[in-house]
């Protein structure tokens, strides 16, 4: 991608003004994605595209997770496609749509890098991508999906009117009928080998004869899903036994190692707060926390509340939790010092306050450390048996799961027969998504139904936006009246 002679930078600035000159290397919306990135690439770039589509592909996965229904899940994924990786047709004309498909194609190909590494990324990775494809193929223009079938070698053949006409009682008996006896079916039909479409012989949707399957034109998306499936499983097969060349360049395995682990956790986006608008005082916290923290910082606070202290890893995740939900520092050092009540003010302000205000980016190198999302609580820093950080969906033994699960939310609604839908989600390692769902049913009451998520269904990827959801749906149920009071 870096060290090809063919490359040719790409300035997005001029691709306006050469958008005719350029308008070949992406003539269509749609992409089988064959060749791989022949101009240069900026690190930043390589990065950006690619966590863009990330965010799409894990919330595609997260609707698989949720049981979504298609028409579902093409709703949420073209609104996710219209904020992270919009994509026009050729007919837009106040839209430069080579940038966009050369975005696009390059997001496509870091994510290939970084997801072809395993068995099961590589699964994960096809099946999210084929449906990205379906959910463009779908809206795409008529017109325009015409020409790039057309473009492509799909080895269909169409099947001519004489041969319609020989097989008119049995493509009659598979619903693909005919005006009148004699007359051939002006219905459209494709002959493919039948291992193109395993999927429509498994459902006896097409006739099959000598090795060939005879596809209805309405089926014709089957044919082109099951190509771009075979394509894309080809090309990350070779993808990875030529990968080995680039883990010597540490700054690229980083960025890889960190998009991989995008599937486990989603993509949260940066969340800076405050979450609520309002500044959080030391005393309301408790109170917040039992009616808008997720799990894991319920666990925090109920930990912190037991022990009157919380180890390191505890305190940064619930600290910089608090901090971006509107915890002001004279307000955090209130809340750490009236904690801790077991040390003495000077063990405190010795041991605790230095870091307290480390965390506000008053004191060391001055960093405003942002709140963890659910991708850095779910993969670093794994807790030990006395630690109270970590994820409870994933770090939490399955009973110890159930129990704290009722423990924590049968107030707000959650019974035991939700729990085996939870369950489910966690045993398949969808831990945010349960915790979605806990979020939806901890919600009903305020009107959110299940699909809903965290608003126009997307999963849950950071709690401070899991807590302000709450405090939000909260204030708008209470009117304007305030909610934090
Ligand atoms: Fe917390 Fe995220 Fe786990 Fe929910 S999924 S409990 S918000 S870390």
């Amino acid at each position: 991608m870096y060290n090809n002679s063919e490359r040719r930078k790409f300035d997005p600035a001029k691709s306006d003004s050469s958008k005719s000159a350029n308008s070949f290397e992406w003539p269509f919306r749609l992409n089988f994605y064959d060749k791989s990135p022949w101009y240069e690439v900026s690190l930043e770039d390589f990065e950006r595209y690619a966590l863009d589509r990330l965010r799409v592909l894990a919330e595609i996965e997260s609707s698989f997770a949720r049981n979504r229904s298609w028409e579902e899940l093409k709703s949420v994924t073209t609104r996710q496609c219209k904020d992270h990786i919009p994509l026009n047709s050729s007919s837009a004309s106040t839209v430069d749509t080579q940038t966009e498909r050369r975005n696009d194609h390059l997001g496509h190909f870091v994510l290939r890098l970084a997801f072809c590494r395993s068995e099961d990324l590589r699964r994960r990775f096809v099946k999210a991508e084929t449906a990205l494809f379906r959910v463009r193929y779908e809206s795409d223009d008529t017109k325009e999906r015409e020409l790039f079938l057309q473009s492509r070698d799909f080895k269909w053949t169409e099947v001519n009117s004489e041969e319609k006409l020989q097989y008119a009682s049995e493509l009659k008996g598979l619903g693909i009928q005919q005006p009148e006896e004699g007359v051939p079916t002006t219905e459209r039909l494709y002959k493919v080998r039948w291992t193109q479409v395993p999927d429509l012989v498994n459902k006896r949707r097409v006739l099959l004869k000598d090795g060939c399957a005879y596809v209805p034109s309405k089926e014709q998306l089957s044919i082109v899903l099951r190509a771009f499936e075979a394509n894309l499983e080809n090309a990350l097969d070779s993808t990875a036994r030529s990968i080995m060349r680039m883990d010597g360049d540490t700054r690229l395995t980083e960025i890889l190692n960190h998009m991989s682990r995008g599937f486990v956790a989603g993509v949260a986006s940066e969340y800076s707060g405050p979450a609520t608008g309002d500044e959080i005082r030391a005393d309301m916290v408790d109170d917040l926390a039992k009616r808008h923290f997720p799990l894991c910082m319920r666990n925090l606070h109920e930990c912190l509340v037991r022990d009157r202290h919380l180890k390191h890893f505890g305190r940064l995740q619930y600290g910089l939790f608090l901090k971006v939900l509107g915890l002001s520092i004279d307000e955090a050092i209130a809340f750490w010092r009236k904690s801790f009540s077991n040390l003495t003010d000077d063990k405190f302000n010795k041991e605790y306050k230095y870091n307290i205000r480390h965390s506000f980016g008053l004191e060391g190198k001055r960093a405003n450390y942002p709140a963890k999302s659910c991708q850095q609580i779910l993969l670093t820093d794994k807790p030990g048996p006395s630690d109270c950080h970590g994820c409870p969906y994933r770090h939490f033994a399955p009973d110890n799961l159930q129990t704290s699960l009722l423990a924590t939310y049968s107030s707000q609604g959650l019974t035991s027969t939700d729990l085996a839908e939870v369950m489910r989600t966690v045993k398949e390692g969808h831990y945010h998504v349960a915790c979605t769902r806990v979020f939806e049913i901890t919600h009903a009451a305020a009107g959110v139904k299940k699909g809903d998520g965290i608003g126009e269904g997307e999963s849950v990827t950071h709690p401070n936006q899991y807590a302000a959801k709450s405090i939000e749906i909260e204030k708008a149920q209470r009117g304007d009246a305030m909610a934090v009071e």
